[in-house]
């Protein structure tokens, strides 16, 4: 703190008490630009319609589950006994919270098959860290200490390796098969060799290509046979909602996306959760405190002996709790239909779009897939600029380059939310660039031409990104 401050004298002023803070104290005024309210207004009016948003277009990032986020849990969430309770307030004083947390808890397990849910972790990287520091105190706890390895697939999202590496395991791959699942006789190879020095696998399903794996009994039995655990990203789970479960495919332990699956605004990185679910024998490593009922009233625990600590300040992102508990029970039942609807909108661009793009895996899809932008690249046209031409026709782009199995990777996930009119939309879109690629490949220097920004110079703006307003002084 200090040194910051030391550095321009300027910012300092006479101590307003004893000590450091004389530091923070400025003492020329700030120059602020002078305006009205309304100018404000139009200022921000302005950089909001910059941006693209699902309200805006149509949104097939794949893997992102962009689907539509109804205004009523905006506005249950912004209810004012929520917005004025402070986590720091007593239990009694709580109830109503603890409430919504518990029952949610409660809701993820029916839809997971979990056996007790911890709703803490902000993010699903931070779920897929926190039920990795579990894995690894269950394995300590049975003094079960040789194992130190896990499986990822080849087209995990790359979190995977990140958590299981931060909680101090060394990752093997293992190679899909030309049906896009895990490559069995590799995964039994893998086995045969390290046995007993193998933790877990962390697998998606369906996974990252769109695809779900037909063998998940088998690859559950041979782990489960071998001593290990199964973990489930559960990013996907809007594929699979109420017609089966990671239970039921032999998972010991899950995190899910609320902000994905269960509607929650969540461009720009958060506010998310990431609750994390586990089995009856990975309950007592959960963090602390864990939201109970004794009949009569809700109270936070934190008698738990063997709990991994805490991962979050406080009880996670209450709002995002808040959004998923609303949206869940608006939608009971039909979260199934929800499900149904976002597979057979995938199929559907799928089988329109395949005679035009390579398909590189040629069977049904779940909620996503996965084309090759491999035949427009030999004709001169990257997928980037197929991505930026969209951009033109009102559409953000799939997501690109990912999974990095694909040449030239397409990943398109339409969500349950979109109407037929906007997906043949699409796929009108996605035929015409395919005509013009043939047509007229050199066009494609030229896009975005439409948006606020056109040509980004995307490293510099990765690496230098300079977000900063230069004030006239
Ligand atoms: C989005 C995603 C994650 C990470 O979730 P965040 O909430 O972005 O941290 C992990 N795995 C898969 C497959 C995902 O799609």
């Amino acid at each position: 703190m200090k040194t910051i401050f030391e550095k321009d004298k300027s910012l300092h002023s006479k101590p307003l008490f004893k000590g450091e803070i004389e530091f923070n104290k400025r003492t020329s005024p700030l120059n602020l630009p002078d305006m009205s309210e309304l100018e404000v207004m139009r200022h921000f009016k302005e950089l909001s319609d910059r941006n693209f948003c699902v309200e805006k277009g149509f949104y097939p990032l794949g893997s992102c589950t962009m689907k539509y986020n109804p205004r009523v849990n905006e506005q249950v969430t912004r209810d004012e006994n929520f917005l004025n309770l402070h986590p720091l307030q007593s239990d009694t004083d709580s109830q109503g919270a603890l409430e919504i947390m518990y029952d949610l808890e409660q809701m993820l397990k029916i839809i997971t098959g979990m056996d007790a849910i911890t709703l803490q972790p902000c993010a699903g990287a931070h779920g897929e860290f926190c039920a990795m520091s579990i894995v690894k105190k269950y394995f300590l706890q049975k003094n079960d200490l040789k194992r130190k390895k896990v499986i990822i697939p080849d087209n995990a999202h790359g979190t995977n390796p990140m958590s299981a590496k931060m909680n101090g395991f060394d990752c093997i791959e293992v190679k899909s098969d030309v049906s896009g699942g895990v490559d069995i006789k590799e995964l039994e190879n893998i086995i045969n060799t390290y046995g007993d020095e193998i933790a877990a696998i962390m697998m998606t399903n369906p996974n990252t290509l769109g695809l779900y794996d037909e063998n998940i009994l088998k690859i559950s039995d041979l782990m489960h046979k071998n001593g290990s655990l199964l973990y489930y990203d559960g990013a996907n789970l809007n594929a699979v909602m109420g017609h089966t479960n990671p239970r039921l495919m032999g998972f010991d332990i899950v995190h899910l996306n609320l902000h994905k699956t269960f509607s929650t605004p969540h461009g720009g990185g958060g506010p998310g959760a990431g609750p994390v679910g586990v089995v009856e024998k990975l309950k007592d490593y959960l963090p602390t405190p864990t939201i109970e009922f004794d009949g009569e009233k809700y109270f936070r625990n934190y008698n738990k002996p063997y709990s991994i600590g805490k991962v979050s300040t406080y009880y996670g992102n209450f709002s995002v709790l808040v959004k998923a508990y609303t949206y869940i029970l608006m939608m009971a039942k039909d979260l199934k239909n929800a499900s149904t609807d976002a597979v057979l909108c995938a199929n559907y661009i799928k089988e329109k779009l395949k005679k035009y793009y390579k398909l590189p895996y040629n069977r049904a899809c779940m909620h996503e897939f996965v084309l090759s932008g491999d035949l427009q690249k030999e004709k001169g046209v990257s997928t980037l600029q197929i991505a930026k031409r969209l951009m033109d026709s009102n559409c953000h782009p799939p997501t690109v380059y990912f999974p990095l199995i694909v040449h030239e990777a397409m990943m398109i996930e339409p969500t349950e939310s979109e109407s037929k009119e906007v997906l043949d939309n699409f796929i009108n879109i996605m035929i015409e660039i395919a005509k013009e690629v043939d047509s007229d490949p050199e066009s494609f220097e030229n896009y975005p031409s439409k948006t606020p920004v056109s040509k980004a110079d995307e490293t510099l703006a990765a690496r230098h990104l300079n977000v900063k307003y230069e004030f006239n002084n």
